[in-house]
């Protein structure tokens, strides 16, 4: 099969014929029909992290089983799909649970300690391709769609993880990136304020037409101060930071009202400090969010299926060009998602 193969960090992609995979027991091969083109698989390419190469990288798949190894009774041939990102055992106590991502098991990402999506073919365990609803046109939009597992259903296990309610103030720390913009469509949904918080002004309009009330210039000053002025003083309820650098959290923690929550996504994940006083007299929260369960994959999947939300992909190229699309990624130039046509 044809596949873009990245021989080592900071090498450029070489379209590659590569053997075709076989389903072993217990796996699947799908037939990819797109791959979206993140700024998560961006960091393989760039070295920032680490994999082990040659690799084909991507997980954000609309793909169609095409074979089935032996003791795979979940799926059948045809059937239309998607990935989840982590390989998590989907036995113990955590996966079990709905904490997947959480799973001790863990033997690492599709598209990064296993082949993923850019290629022809992708082989996963059974367990890790997840079937699309009815009622989602997969021929018609495949990019669209295969965004939604990692880049809609990211955003929308955060409202989960912040109890995030009608009426309340949210802050999207990041908002012009992928997963910010999609943050942003999100909170609206939930029938929040939404603040988008980023320093690239070129992306402000896109954050205002994906649902931001507001947008906060990083770049301009004293963030924690903007986000209380806009709340007469009384702090924002939810902060949702996908930059978490040490002053976009320590922004994020100043602007928390009363019963305020703080969520991190990772991002640069670099340390800050809180004050354990403000913690205490307004009782805030700080949190963690990592990823999804499978279960939030499908319930993102029916959300779009009923049409209520709709992943914002931009630019949609074919697979010879991953390279300029993933230079785009890099300097920040894309809105939304990119993704790349497989077949
Ligand atoms: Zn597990």
């Amino acid at each position: 099969m044809k596949a873009m193969v990245l021989t080592g960090p900071n090498r450029p992609f070489e379209l590659t014929d590569v053997p075709d995979p076989v389903a072993g027991p217990g796996e699947a091969v799908a037939r990819v029909i797109t791959c979206g083109s993140g700024l998560t698989i961006q960091h393989i390419k760039a070295g920032r992290r680490a994999a082990r190469f040659p690799r084909i990288i991507g997980h954000e798949i609309t793909a169609e089983i095409v074979a089935l190894g032996a003791g795979v009774g979940s799926l059948k041939v045809g059937d239309p799909v998607t990935s989840y990102f982590y390989l998590s055992c989907g036995h113990c106590r955590w996966c079990l649970s709905g904490f997947e991502p959480l799973c001790p098991n863990c033997t690492g990402n599709v598209g990064i300690e296993c082949d993923g999506g850019y290629a022809e073919y992708i082989k996963l365990p059974a367990h890790l391709f997840i079937g699309l609803p009815e009622g989602l046109d997969y021929k018609k939009h495949p990019a669209e769609i295969g965004v939604i597992t990692d880049a809609l259903a990211t955003p929308y296990k955060v409202l989960r993880r912040a109890r995030v309610k009608a009426g309340e103030t949210v802050a999207v720390f990041g908002a012009g990136g992928g997963l910010g913009i999609h943050q942003l469509m999100m909170a609206k949904w939930a029938r929040a304020r939404v603040i988008a918080v980023d320093v690239a002004k070129n992306k402000f309009d896109a954050c205002r037409k994906a649902g931001a009330d507001e947008v906060v210039d990083a770049s301009a000053g004293d963030v924690a101060q903007a986000l209380l002025d806009l709340t007469h003083g009384e702090g924002i309820d939810v902060a949702i930071d996908y930059v978490s650098s040490t002053a976009t959290l320590e922004a994020g923690a100043k602007a928390l009202g009363r019963r305020g929550r703080l969520v991190t996504l990772g991002g640069a994940s670099q340390p800050f400090t809180a004050s354990a006083r403000d913690m205490l007299m307004k009782e805030l929260e700080l949190l963690g969010s990592r990823y999804v369960t499978r279960a939030e994959v499908i319930e993102t999947l029916d959300l779009v299926a009923r049409g209520e939300v709709w992943p914002l992909v931009t630019e949609i190229r074919p697979l010879a060009e991953a390279e300029a699309v993933h230079a785009r990624v890099e300097r920040g130039e894309v809105t939304g998602r990119a993704a790349l046509v497989v077949a």
